[in-house]
């Protein structure tokens, strides 16, 4: 599934080939992905330029502008919203590139490109918000991104306040912070010495701030890594999309810590896997 680091890296990737270049169709193959594509897409995109790529959490926002006409200035066109469900990818092709069955909607680009979604299981979704993406339904309730710096341990203590639940099923819940999936909840948790189940409400301030430099390290050297695994983002081969860190934890049930030794436990919090090391996790 992609993650943030990967759906950042999408961003990295994609976004040289679009800023500054103008929509001129959408070829729809398959409208039904998580929620219906909206029915006039095209007529909302085609004739737009891309003025640039942006994220929030693990949405990716495709801002739209449009030239001065007489009737109306220069100015913004609203934004494409898309998000890559459990096995959606992006990738800049040929238009002529023939599509796969599981290529459901090309932008197509003036010069010739296309921007090409893939997306096998059909999780992921493409929506348009004309007016100010941030308000819009799916992203206005989003808590603070990590590595930005609302993200910080006063932030995690202040928000943890009297939680009797799980501080990993914390750490994941998308209000608090965005963008903390399973693995990366794992990683984190381990690095800062943090049992998975203790009460959120029960980590004090210090190893708030300890808990939140792991996050930020953990996604960054993750966004790191994609930048060098996904080089290209302008071919017809391969798989963009999705790379796997080293992990100290994850998956590996019985290894040994490599911090302590200890024989890595596996417990399921909330509805998911969590990896931990009894020893040097409290
Ligand atoms: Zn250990």
């Amino acid at each position: 599934m992609p993650e943030l680091p990967e759906v950042e890296t999408t961003r990295r990737g994609v976004r040289p080939h679009l800023v500054g270049r103008e929509i001129e169709d959408v070829v729809v193959r398959e409208p039904r992905l998580r929620w219906p594509l909206p029915r006039d897409l095209r007529g909302r995109l085609a004739g737009a330029t891309v003025r640039d790529v942006e994220r929030r959490a693990k949405y990716l926002l495709f801002r739209l502008e449009r030239p001065a006409s007489p009737q109306r200035g220069a100015g913004d066109a609203g934004t494409l919203i898309v998000h890559l469900g459990m096995s959606g990818s992006l990738r800049v092709l040929s238009a002529s590139t023939m599509p796969g069955p599981h290529d459901h909607v090309d932008l197509v680009l003036a010069g010739g490109d296309c921007l090409r979604l893939r997306d096998p299981r059909r999780f992921g979704c493409m929506l348009f918000a004309s007016g100010d993406p941030h308000r819009h339904p799916l992203l206005r309730e989003l808590g603070p991104e990590p590595l930005s710096r609302d993200f910080d341990g006063a932030h995690l203590a202040a928000v943890a306040r009297g939680r009797t639940a799980p501080v990993k099923a914390f750490l994941m819940d998308s209000a608090v912070v965005v963008g903390v999936g399973n693995i990366y909840a794992n990683e984190s948790l381990w690095r800062a010495g943090i049992h998975p189940r203790r009460a959120a409400g029960r980590v004090g301030a210090a190893r708030y701030d300890s808990l939140a430099r792991a996050v930020k390290e953990t996604l960054a050297r993750a966004i790191e890594k994609g930048g060098t695994t996904l080089r290209d983002f302008h071919s017809a081969d391969g798989e963009p999309g999705y790379f796997r860190m080293e992990l100290s934890t994850y998956d590996r049930p019985g290894a040994p810590c490599p911090r302590c030794c200890a024989a890595i436990k596996v417990a399921r919090v909330g509805q998911r896997s969590s990896f931990y090391c009894p020893r040097c996790q409290r």
